[in-house]
């Protein structure tokens, strides 16, 4: 019979790999928290429209990397692409413009684009994405770039160059805009197609462009830098002092463009080199425009992402060990057995990590399994064990053993605690 399989670009995160993803995560998650941020659990499902409105009809990411599908009530729905859409829209849907500000959340969990799979790029891929709503100061952009550095380091990335841009607001964008139209269209018999049409439609996405021939003719184009307004000149100028405050080297890119709509002001990408083609371990920005372009109430918002998987790769040197059970019970006979049963749920009941096998196996195999499992102690149940109200207990790192009578089982269990803990 034909083996089905997963899906292309999606991926099983097998037992090996989750300890260091629990490990990644617990790190986040306590560095997020000691920065003041709380855990929000999304839906990964939304309206299609919310990302059409979101992101921007004429990014890549809506144009031609979103799951969506119309569902059984005649609803086009989309698994979401990224979480900062679905972070706004729960932001406005509950009145989180009345909570004191500013407000910070975080998430975890998987995002979807139909993109070519490769290294470090998957179709179901996982970030770590934070928000803050209600600050605009430009030391807030600092202290959240500060963060994920901060994060990337604790979970081992090494070797982490950080890029930074300022985007502007719609003041400055839009003469801005014209310019660099009027550039590509100067340039347009060598532009792929993909840029010729962004150059009507919009003509930042085409700076994101990843073909060669088009990023030699980038390096020529305008940049935004030279259009800043005075106040976006001053947020950028605060940001840029507050990196520095923290000791936080970086370099400015004038080219540096996200492949979404929503940015405004500050931008910013944390590349690991060592992941090659795909080295964007986490990037993120400012997006003052988009709760009220959402319908919410005028509110300053600056985030990031982190990708998993990219930011696992950086976690190479990071050893996280799975331990093994303090007691394997190798009971022989059905009467050891059900002893076992009743013996090892009391032991986890107290704390400790239990296994028990049922397999009917010799005595020499259920040995070798405790090893397989790097358990640290067995405790031998056979027919003269249960006949003389004694279990052998043996540490199977010395292997040393002893004889335990038990009485009664709470009286074994008793012991077993203290021969197991001290
Ligand atoms: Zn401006
Ligand atoms: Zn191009």
């Amino acid at each position: 019979m034909k083996i089905i399989q997963a899906v292309r670009g999606f991926k099983d995160i097998l037992p090996e790999e989750t300890p260091l993803w629990r490990e990644l995560e617990e790190r986040a998650r306590r560095i997020l928290t000691s920065y003041g941020f709380s855990e929000i659990r999304l839906p990964i499902l939304e309206r299609t429209e919310l990302f059409a409105r979101g992101l921007g009809e004429a990014t890549d990411i809506v144009e031609k990397e979103m799951y969506t599908f119309v569902d059984r009530g005649g609803q086009s729905l989309t698994l979401r692409p990224e979480a900062t859409a679905g972070m706004v829209r729960a932001f406005i849907e509950h009145g989180f413009q009345a909570r004191p500000k500013p407000l910070k959340l975080f998430t975890l969990g998987p995002m979807f684009r139909h993109e070519r799979p490769q290294k470090g790029r998957l179709r179901q891929f996982y970030q770590v994405d934070a928000e803050v709503f209600g600050e605009s100061a430009p030391e807030m952009d600092a202290e959240l770039v500060g963060m994920t550095l901060e994060i990337l380091k604790a979970g081992g990335a090494r070797n982490l160059r950080l890029e930074v841009n300022s985007l502007g607001c719609p003041d400055c964008r839009a003469p801005y805009r014209e310019e660099l139209r009027a550039f590509l269209r100067r340039h347009q018999e060598v532009l792929c197609e993909d840029c010729r049409q962004r150059m009507e439609r919009n003509p930042l996405r085409a700076l994101d462009c990843k073909r060669r021939s088009c990023r030699e003719i980038y390096q020529e184009a305008p940049t935004l830098s030279d259009y800043l307004c005075g106040p976006c000149t001053r947020h950028y100028q605060g940001f840029l002092r507050g990196l520095s405050v923290l000791g936080i080297t970086y370099s400015e890119n004038p080219h540096l463009v996200r492949g979404l709509d929503y940015y405004t002001r500050t931008i910013f990408e944390i590349k690991a080199p060592e992941l090659g083609a795909q080295d964007t371990v986490a990037a993120g920005g400012r997006y003052d425009g988009l709760v009220a372009a959402l319908g919410g109430p005028d509110t300053p918002a600056v985030g990031l992402a982190i990708g998993m998987e990219r930011w696992l790769l950086c976690a190479g040197p990071l050893k996280v060990s799975s331990p093994g059970p303090d007691l394997f019970l190798a009971p022989l006979g059905e009467e050891a057995r059900f002893m076992a049963l009743e013996l090892s749920q009391g032991l986890r009941a107290r704390g400790l990590r239990v296994e028990a096998d049922y397999s009917g196996r010799s005595l020499k195999a259920l040995l070798r399994q405790a090893d397989r499992l790097q358990a640290a102690r067995a405790l031998i149940l056979g027919e003269r064990e249960i006949a003389e109200r004694e279990a052998l207990v043996r540490d199977l790192r010395t292997g040393k053993q002893i004889k335990l009578p038990f009485r009664d089982v709470p009286d074994l269990l008793n012991r077993l605690l203290i021969e197991i803990l001290f």
